[in-house]
């Protein structure tokens, strides 16, 4: 791995010191120019994308590391079974048939914004006029004292990031003795997919009642409260016996009595004494405020920062995010780069795949707009959270955004499921959950 010194001067090294024109490829013609985009995930994907169907003129390279991409959005349902590792696999092959974007299969290690090029552990030395950068995020697993990457391999896997850990995580849960329990360790704010940590509770705990039926799963969580946090814990309540919180257990419907009997799944809020302090990897076990707690398999989703290629860049603040002019998403580090994505600070916007997408919509237009002279225009930036608490109960929450001193504000207030909602509706909204995670893939990659 290169520091990021080292990174930077592996960059820099290459690059002649000739006096740069306004444009850094040469392109003189009003609007036109290179825009590479470094990260082929959801925003990465939708940038270059939306880049050329903008201004099918422009030059678009997409840089990246991998030649097939692992979907992270809905891969919780390999965990039960409902997909396997297989079908989160998405080509690039659409973005690259149809729009003309040029693909690199690279990883970036070097970068010059002076001159405004980047290079790949491949050697390849690329001018850009304009650089979008979306590289998601990077896992803290050392954040939590005991545990590694290596232990994340190895006995109690993350699966946030999927690949490998989620498919033994799913081996894990499934080879789980009878009674045994399954405890998730969620993550602190802010991290990736707000409800994503619950909803694999869920999913979980539904995939137990029927093969496993007296075993249990446990979160252990730093925080007092999620998003979506009313509707699913009522999910949870109607499907699998969950006991509400006398706080959450005000608002709900009048029908919703706790029954008292211990559960299939249970809550350990920071409150409660659920901050983890601590994992024992070789003795499955978490250390909290309320005692340690044994699990037979064990998920840890460790704090998130911004992924690594940000740091080596120096796009992050001292929080480990990248702050942009949020605008346009133009980096506050360096001029003309663009980071959108989980990495960048957005304020309001949760770090989701839906945000990405449209973050990457929006700073398309802006780059265009840049190339061609023209002012950015006002931005409007939307999001919708689906999740499920079970695989025939669905919720969500939905916002629109726009600016507002600065800053990435809700301009109409979170829109939930509501909690009166009919027994309909919520199979609806598992239907549209399904529907959403087809039509949002092709809208990012076909
Ligand atoms: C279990 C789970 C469930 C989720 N469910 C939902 C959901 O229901 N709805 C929703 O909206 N979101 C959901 N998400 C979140 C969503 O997947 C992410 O928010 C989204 O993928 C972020 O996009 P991104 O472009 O920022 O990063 P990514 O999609 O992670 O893409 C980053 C890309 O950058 C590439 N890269 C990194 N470094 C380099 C380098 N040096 N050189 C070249 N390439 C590089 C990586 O290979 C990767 O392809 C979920 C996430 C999880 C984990």
């Amino acid at each position: 791995m290169l520091k990021r010194r080292e990174f930077l001067q592996a960059g820099a090294a290459l690059f002649c010191a000739a006096a740069l024109p306004a444009r850094a490829t040469g392109a003189t013609q009003a609007g036109a120019g290179h825009v590479v985009v470094i990260g082929g995930g959801v925003g990465g994907a939708t940038a270059a994308k939306y880049l050329k169907l903008a201004n099918p003129a422009l030059r678009v390279t997409l840089i990246e590391a991998n030649r097939t991409y692992i979907r992270p959005y809905g891969s919780s349902e390999v965990l039960t079974g409902h997909v396997g590792m297989d079908d989160l696999n998405v080509s690039y092959d659409a973005l690259r048939s149809r729009y003309g974007i040029e693909f690199l299969f690279d990883r970036v290690v070097g970068f010059d914004p002076a001159r405004r090029r980047v290079r790949t552990a491949g050697k390849r030395d690329i001018a850009y006029d304009k650089l979008i950068v979306s590289p998601g995020i990077s896992l803290q697993y050392q954040a939590i004292p005991g545990y590694s990457e290596a232990a994340a391999a190895s006995r109690a896997p993350s699966g946030w990031i999927p690949g490998p850990q989620t498919a033994l995580l799913a081996r894990q849960l499934q080879a789980m003795r009878p009674g045994g329990r399954f405890v998730i360790v969620a993550p602190p704010s802010p991290y990736r997919c707000p409800p994503g940590p619950y909803e694999r509770a869920a999913l979980v705990t539904e995939w137990l009642a029927r093969h496993n039926p007296t075993a249990k799963v446990i979160i252990v969580d730093p925080k007092d409260s999620f998003v979506t946090d009313a509707g699913m814990q009522l999910g949870w309540h109607r499907l699998y016996g969950y006991n509400i919180p006398a706080d959450y257990l005000k608002d709900m419907p009048a029908d919703v009595v706790n029954s008292g009997r211990p559960a299939p799944i249970e809550w350990l809020r920071a409150k409660d004494g659920g901050t983890p302090r601590g994992i024992d990897s070789a003795a499955l076990r978490v250390a909290t405020d309320a005692g340690w707690i044994k699990a037979d398999v064990l998920n840890v989703i460790p704090p998130m920062r911004a992924g690594k290629l940000a740091f080596d860049m120096g796009l992050t603040d001292a929080g480990g995010w990248c702050p942009v002019e949020r605008r346009t998403f133009e980096s506050t580090a360096h001029e003309h780069v663009f980071v959108i994505g989980d990495a960048s600070i957005a304020d309001a916007m949760p770090k989701s795949g839906f945000s990405a997408n449209t973050q990457a919509k929006v700073t398309a237009q802006a780059v265009v707009n840049q190339l061609a002279g023209r002012e950015p225009g006002e931005p409007i930036w939307e999001n919708t959270c689906y999740a499920l608490a079970g695989s025939d109960y669905g919720l969500f929450v939905a916002d629109v955004f726009r600016l507002k001193d600065g800053k990435i504000a809700q301009i109409s207030g979170q829109r939930y499921l509501p909690l009166d909602a009919s027994k309909t509706r919520i199979r609806l909204a598992a239907r549209y959950q399904q529907a959403w995670l087809k039509t949002f893939t092709e809208d990012c990659f076909a």
